[in-house]
């Protein structure tokens, strides 16, 4: 109905103007030329190779109406700049994640990674089935830019150390690089959080001018060489655990589209989203294997004890960031009715059956 109704009104535009049979900006065969700019080191695996797919596939399904030249981070602005290079259109799109980005507006970070929150499996529903993509719409609507999930890395790892963590006390000054409502935790927790754009980690780690980090999981860490630079190798991701990585579009050059390019991009996003979850997941274990059998990682679990504090600290920071404005208690008010909803589902069928096979 939607289209037939699309139809009609584009062919009355052409007869009433003689020109364009869209009503948009773009000539049906003129050919669009995007950058995207990425807080990645360029072909970075996983995350700046997930960028690439994403504007291969948009080459592809537009049948070369539109090429995107994606850029890492520092070849045409810095990581921490991509949001403001898309909302003023120096890029027409961005690779990213969204807690970078808590400076610009406090809800970002909702969109990301929360910790102790939702799984991949779950953030895509409450994206795409909750009312999660209308809001982070609306949390970057000032901004000129329209958002999307791409890619997402699965339950991250706590992070690399150098001293045993045996009890919440042992993250007191703890120098870390760990981004978004994490880092708030640690701060909680009496550590000192930093972010540092992933491609200055490892010389980070290296040199002291941090004590411990964060990055993705096994298949990224050991990209990174992080094994050379700390000795333990704890897990689970408690502060990241189904990381949402996100697409930033300009919203002028989106609505310049054709309605059937802005599908395609929308829907080439969804694509990537869907993708990266896969690469991760069936690269971690391997990595991690090479990890510990190979370069003699010493792999181990946060205690309970520690877990159950970091837990209780989250919840407070979490609380706090939705007394900052508005809109942040908006957005966490529709995560946390997700999440208990997804829970008590996930209770009954993935949990159970998880701890089963
Ligand atoms: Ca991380």
């Amino acid at each position: 109905m939607k289209r037939r109704d699309f139809i009609k009104t584009a062919g009355i535009t052409s007869l009433a103007t003689g020109s364009s049979v869209m009503a948009s900006a773009v000539r049906a065969d003129e050919k669009i030329k995007w950058k995207m700019v990425t807080t990645w080191p360029k072909n970075f695996p996983g995350l700046g190779t997930g960028a690439n797919n994403l504007a291969s596939l948009i080459t592809e399904m537009s049948g070369g109406r539109i090429t995107v030249k994606v850029y890492g981070a520092k070849e045409l602005v810095p990581a921490f700049e991509v949001f403001d290079a898309v909302s003023r259109g120096t890029a027409q799109m961005g690779h990213g994640a969204s807690y970078y980005w808590k400076g610009k507006t406090e809800a970002a970070q909702f969109f990301s990674a929360v910790p102790f929150g939702m799984t991949a499996q779950e953030m895509n529903a409450w994206l795409y089935h909750g009312n999660g993509m209308n809001l982070w719409t609306e949390t970057y609507k000032p901004f000129g830019i329209i958002p999307a999930a791409g890619g997402n890395t699965g339950v991250q790892m706590a992070g690399w150390f150098n001293r045993e963590i045996k009890s919440i006390s042992d993250l007191q000054g703890l120098k870390m690089r760990i981004p978004g409502l994490g880092g708030e935790v640690l701060k909680r927790a009496g550590g000192t959080p930093l972010s540092i754009p992933g491609g200055e980690i490892f010389t980070s780690l290296k040199t002291g001018v941090i004590d411990a980090t964060e990055w993705v999981g096994p298949y990224n860490d050991l990209a990174f060489g992080l094994h050379k630079a700390a000795k333990y190798y704890y897990y689970p991701g408690w502060h990241e655990p189904g990381t949402t990585l996100e697409v930033l579009i300009n919203e002028k050059a989106y609505n310049d589209l054709p309605k059937d390019l802005q599908s395609i991009v929308s829907n080439a996003c969804k694509v990537a989203n869907q993708d990266m979850l896969a690469e991760y997941t069936a690269r971690n274990q391997i990595a991690l294997d090479t990890l510990v059998n190979q370069h003699k990682v010493d792999l181990r679990k946060l205690p309970d004890e520690v877990l159950i504090k970091l837990k209780s600290l989250s919840e407070e920071v979490i609380a706090e960031v939705a007394e900052k404005d508005p809109l942040s208690k908006k957005v966490f008010q529709s995560f946390t009715k997700f999440s208990q909803q997804v829970k008590n589902w996930h209770d009954v069928s993935e949990r159970v059956y998880l701890n089963i096979r």
